[in-house]
């Protein structure tokens, strides 16, 4: 089968839109992700599934926490940064949550001690433990056939 023709099917399967964030040694690292799930209530537990070859995967290996940063619809921008489909590199702030850094204006933001690692062909899995949680209103960014949209 043509990758191709697998992503294509894959983008049909509407979703949100994240950044997650992770910190080493001082410097916080980002990356879009879509590929996110909630998984328990008892404990609190949501994955996410992270490219082998992404810069993202080696430093939560090293951190074994990261943060998950729900998009809002006005955070377009801060989805194609993170996803380095911007030109220009940007100077973004994080505020903290629980200790993690985390993204302002986001609808919620998890912080997460990794509970759980799976490999799974080119990408791991990465179980998170939610530890911290915030939540605000607003509508969200949607990730549709390769576009974003909003859902209204
Ligand atoms: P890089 O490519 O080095 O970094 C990503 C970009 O973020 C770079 O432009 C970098 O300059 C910028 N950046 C990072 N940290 C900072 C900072 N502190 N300040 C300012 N800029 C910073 N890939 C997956 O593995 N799983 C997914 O679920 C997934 N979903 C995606 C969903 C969408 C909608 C899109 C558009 C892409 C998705 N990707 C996903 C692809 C992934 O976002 C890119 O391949 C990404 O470039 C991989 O990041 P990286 O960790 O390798 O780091
Ligand atoms: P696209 O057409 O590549 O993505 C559509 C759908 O295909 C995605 O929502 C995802 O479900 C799936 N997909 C795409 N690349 C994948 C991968 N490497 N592994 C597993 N599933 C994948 O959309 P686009 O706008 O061309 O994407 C921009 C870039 O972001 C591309 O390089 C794409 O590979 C990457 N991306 C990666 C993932 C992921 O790794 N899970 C998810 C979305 C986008």
């Amino acid at each position: 089968m043509e990758d191709r023709m697998f992503r294509n099917a894959m983008g049909k399967f509407a979703t949100g839109v994240t950044v997650i964030a992770a910190e080493l040694e001082g410097d916080v690292h980002g990356m879009t992700a879509n590929a996110f799930m909630s998984v328990s209530l008892e404990p609190k537990l949501v994955l996410v599934s992270i490219g082998k070859n992404a810069k993202m995967n080696s430093i939560i290996q090293q951190s074994q926490t990261f943060s998950v940063n729900i998009l809002s619809e006005e955070q377009k921008e801060m989805s194609m940064i993170f996803a380095g489909q911007m030109k220009e590199e940007r100077q973004i702030e994080f505020q903290r949550l629980g200790g993690l850094p985390v993204l302002e204006h986001s609808l919620v933001t998890l912080a997460c001690k990794v509970y759980a690692t799976h490999e799974a062909g080119d990408h791991t899995l990465y179980v998170g433990e939610v530890k911290h949680l915030n939540v605000r209103d607003g509508e969200p960014l949607a990730f549709f056939a390769g576009q974003y949209k909003g859902i209204h």
